[in-house]
Parts: structure tokens; sequence; C-alpha cells
């Protein structure tokens, strides 16, 4: 520590972003030379949604040291093996998004190459059949690898459905007793210094003024710090994401909750099922320009298949980003760093991405422009690796039964995407290029799950010994069911983690 270091973080906004942020602080910063307070508005409350998750969250909770089970039991979750697609590519089709690869790689040549060689001799079942993650989603059963599982276990990936106000709960219980001071209370206004930009302190409605080295602005759509106060401007993507509303509410749900999430689309958007323990999420994204608020809410209530627990709740936004995430002292995290709609699942991810960046480029009193850029330029690169993820969904698709589906299919999209698809197509050639998130097996996932099958295939594919090849993929298909078939049922190994962490809360 040294004069220079930041001895105040105040981070405004106690929803999911604000709280994954105190937590992670508290446990990763020095709190004995650092105080971290955590301004929240009761009144204003939280946006509410943000059920389902991506693998990385494991290592988010492995970083703060949360215990999986205890987690679950807190936060009434639920596993997450993948996303079934349901009338995406065409109205009738289903495809399946699973967390993990699909097979495995013969001498540095991609699986989907292999399959795509092979289901040019035969006929093949959906590429999902391999893949560890989609076959225990197919039963409705999951198992936890073991660190050190053998093949195919060990090709598992999965991640988490759960109670977002749970989940922001459980997160202030493990931010406070690290040391996070929280305070109820309604921001109104904010000091800016003239001379450095800055942000000096914010002011609540009772007139308490707080001040703070660096701000996290985690206030929401409305980005209180980082927009309000420093007019730091918004990079809209709406002409390729045109859906802009949601409408999200709760059903009941009796039987086993299912091992994944469920989106299918409808004539203006799509809707969301996330099994929890207690209850099912649903919700709709729809575009407001294709259908309107009445419609979409007929739309939703009329596809739920238990009755609903609450009023649907409304929610408006626009698809983009802050055009710097990290301005002056105050870095956005969160919806006040922009969004992209949920149907990957990756606004959480996006947060915690943040979060550890932050703590890699974690600045000191003189805000070193050098780590505000670096972390301004990366935080741009993940977005748009989920822009155009997100994307791709409406873009490869042979819909074309209403005007907002005729319009994704045939709009411009971003040069990047455009690149990718036309590698795609020719060979089915797939690169990483170093983005960290959606790999290979995504992009196979939606691309052939869509539709989208390429002309040909990689020449090193064509190298490798036909027979084996096919004695392989139907020896790892085989593999793969097995495997499921003597996985738990989901739900009891949920309600079976659940009594485990309760035993261990009573010992
Ligand atoms: C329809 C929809 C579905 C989604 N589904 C998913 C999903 O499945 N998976 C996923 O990863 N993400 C999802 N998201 C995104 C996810 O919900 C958010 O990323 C996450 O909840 C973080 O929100 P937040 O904390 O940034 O904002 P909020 O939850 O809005 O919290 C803002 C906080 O700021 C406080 N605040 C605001 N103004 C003031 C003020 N003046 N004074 C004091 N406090 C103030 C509020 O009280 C609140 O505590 C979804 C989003 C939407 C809109």
């Amino acid at each position: 520590m040294t004069d220079r270091s930041i001895r105040k973080i105040v981070i405004v906004g106690g929803g999911t972003a604000g709280w994954m942020a105190a937590a992670a602080f508290a446990r990763l910063l020095d709190v004995r030379s650092i105080d971290i307070t955590l301004i929240e508005s009761d009144e204003i409350g939280t946006v509410g949604v943000g059920e389902a998750t991506i693998p990385p969250i494991i290592a988010y909770n492995n970083m703060i040291g949360i215990n999986e089970d205890e987690f679950l039991a807190a936060t009434r979750g639920t596993f997450k093996l993948g996303i079934e697609f349901v009338d995406w590519g065409a109205v009738g089709d289903r495809y399946f998004h699973p967390f993990g690869p699909h097979g495995q790689d013969f001498q540095g040549v991609h699986f989907h190459q292999l399959y795509l060689r092979e289901s040019r001799r035969r006929e093949l079942p959906a590429i999902d059949h391999w893949s560890m993650s989609a076959a225990a989603a197919a039963l409705g059963r999951y198992a936890r690898p073991a660190p050190g599982a053998p093949l195919p276990l060990s090709q598992l990936a999965y991640a988490f459905h759960f109670d977002a106000g749970l989940y922001a709960q459980f997160l202030r219980g493990i931010a406070e007793r690290d040391g996070v001071l929280r305070v109820e209370g309604k921001i109104v206004d904010a000091t800016l210094d003239g001379h450095s930009g800055k942000v000096g302190d914010v002011v609540l409605a009772n007139g308490r003024k707080i001040a703070g080295d660096l701000f996290i602005d985690c206030s929401g759509f409305r980005g209180l710090l980082i927009e309000e106060k420093l007019k730091t401007g918004y990079e809209s993507w709406n002409h390729w994401l045109p859906c802009d509303r949601a409408l999200a509410v709760p059903s009941r749900y009796p039987g086993q909750p299912d091992p994944f999430t469920r989106s299918t689309a409808r004539s203006a958007g799509w809707q969301w099922r996330i099994p929890l323990q207690h209850r099912m999420g649903n919700g709709l994204v729809y575009s407001s320009a294709h259908l309107s608020d009445a419609d979409a809410q007929e739309v939703l209530l009329g596809n739920l298949e238990g009755e609903a627990l609450a009023e649907p709740r409304r929610l408006s936004f626009q698809a983009g980003r802050r055009r710097l995430a990290w301005n002056a002292n105050v870095v956005s995290l969160g919806l006040s760093s922009g969004f992209v709609e949920p149907l990957e699942s990756t606004s959480i991810h996006l947060i915690q991405s943040g979060i550890v960046k932050l703590l890699a480029l974690f600045p000191d009193k003189r805000f070193n422009p050098v780590e505000r850029d670096e972390y301004n330029r990366q935080m741009q690169e993940v977005f748009e690796d989920v822009r155009d993820f997100i994307i791709l969904h409406y873009k490869v698709t042979r819909r074309d039964d209403s005007d907002f589906w005729k319009h994704c299919r045939t709009m411009d999209i971003p040069d990047s995407l455009e690149r990718k698809l036309e590698l795609w197509r020719a060979k089915g050639r797939l690169f990483r290029e170093g983005r960290e998130l959606f790999g290979t097996a995504s992009w196979v996932a939606v691309l052939l799950g869509q539709g989208e099958i390429p002309d040909d295939h990689e020449p090193p594919a064509d190298a490798l010994d036909e027979a084996m090849i096919a004695d392989a993929l139907d020896k790892m298909r085989v593999s793969y069911r097995r495997m499921a078939e003597h996985m738990p049922m989901h739900g009891d190994f949920v309600a079976s983690a659940c009594a485990q962490a309760e035993a261990s809360a009573n010992a």
C-alpha cells in the first residue's frame, strides 16, 4: 500500500452485478486497507431477472470460495447442461446447444469435421448425440464430474439456473461477512471534480455524501454515474438485434426440473423456460416494432406449462454497449455497461469477466490511462464476441413466417460475423482467435442445429481411415448414452446436494 493506493471503493447498486463485485473485491482485495461500501435502494429495487448462466460461473464460485451445494440450496438452483432451441432454424425444428465438446478430435482434426465427412457417407443423428452434456440432458439426468473423472464423464460441462433475488442475497451474505458495508438509500446526485473529471462522491436523498476513490456503477440500465453523470455514450446494436422488450413471469412447475434451459422462437422473438427447484422462470423477449405489448402478453401466458404465479413484469432495453466501460474513475458493470439479450445467458458472465479484468488491471489513484484503455479494449472484444454469436441465431434461419423473421434472415450483419460464416459455409472451418467465450462446439451446435450445412469438409479429414472413423463415431455415441443412463435423475441429485448442504450447516 502506498499513498497512491485506492482506499475507498463505492459500489453503486445491489443487484447481481453489485453483489458479485462486492463479494469478489472483499475476497480478493486487502479489506484491512480498502473500504468497500455498497449503496442500494430498496425503493428502486433490482431488475429481478437473470437466472441462467454458463459454465465459467464455476470459476467465479471457486474464486470466492463458494461451496456448490450451499449455493444450490440457498438459491433454489438447478444444474444447466445447455439450451434446447425449438423452432429456430424452421418451425418444427429442435436442437441442443450443449456445454462442453462434441466427441473427440482425431489427429488434430476437429470432431465436427469427422462428423461432416461421415454424414456425407451415411445418415447420422444430430451432432448432439456426441455430447456428454446433451446425452444426460436428453434423459433428464445429471452427475457432477469429480476432478480427474475418466472419459466421457469428464466432458460433461455445466452451469446453473438460480433465483436471481436469492442469488443477490446469497452473495450479500458473503460480502458483508467479509467486511463490505451496505448502505440503503437513494442516490440523487454525484459530485464531479471539474478539474480531473472524476466523481468525488455520491449524494443520498437524506443529504448524506459518500466519497470514494473508485466507483463501480452497478445501477442497472440507467447507468447512474457512467451515463447520467459522465455522459459516456452508448453504441446501439438495435439494427442487428431488434428485440427491445421482455415480459417475465414465474409459473408453477411440479415434477423433476429439466437440467437445461429451453428457448422457443416465436413470431417476433423467443420465449425462455428456466426450471428452478420451486418454480419455472419464463419470459418472452420480443421486438416492439413487430409485436404489441398486449399481444406479447398473450403469447407468453398462452404458452406456459403451469399456472402463472404473478403478473408478468415488463422490461425495456436496447441491445448495445457503453462506449467506454471504464470512464474516469468509474467502472460500469452489469446492465449499466451494456446489454445483449439473454438468448445464451451471457450477461452474468459479462459481469464476471469485467470483475476479473478489473482485478487484473486494478488502478491506483493516478488512474493510468493505459490500464483503463486496455480494460476497455478487452471488454469491447468480449461484448462483440457475444453480440456476433447472438446475431448468428437470428441470421441463420429458414423461417419466413413473419415480418420479424424476414427482417432477421435478410439483414446485414457485422463484418466479423460475415467472415466467420463464409469460412464455415465453404469447409466448416471455425477459428477461435483467442476469444474467451463460445468455442467451436457452440458455433457448430448452432450452425448445424439451424440447418447451415457447409459445402464441404477440410481435406485433412479425408486422410483418416474411413472404417476407423465410422467405428469410432459409433462407439463414442454409445458411450455417451450408456454413461448418461447410469446417472441419477437431475431432481434427485439436486435434492441430495441440498440435503448435504443442510446437514453440514447443522453439524
Ligand atoms: C429480460 C432479461 C432476462 C435476463 N436473463 C438473463 C439470464 O438468463 N442470464 C444472464 O446471465 N443474464 C440475464 N439477464 C441480465 C441480468 O439480469 C443482469 O445482468 C443482472 O441481473 C445484473 O443486473 P444489474 O445488477 O446490473 O442491475 P439491477 O438488477 O437493475 O440492479 C441495479 C441496482 O442499482 C440500484 N440503484 C439504481 N439506481 C439507484 C439510485 N438512484 N440509488 C441507489 N441505488 C440505485 C438498484 O436499487 C439496484 O440495486 C437478463 C436481463 C433481462 C432484461
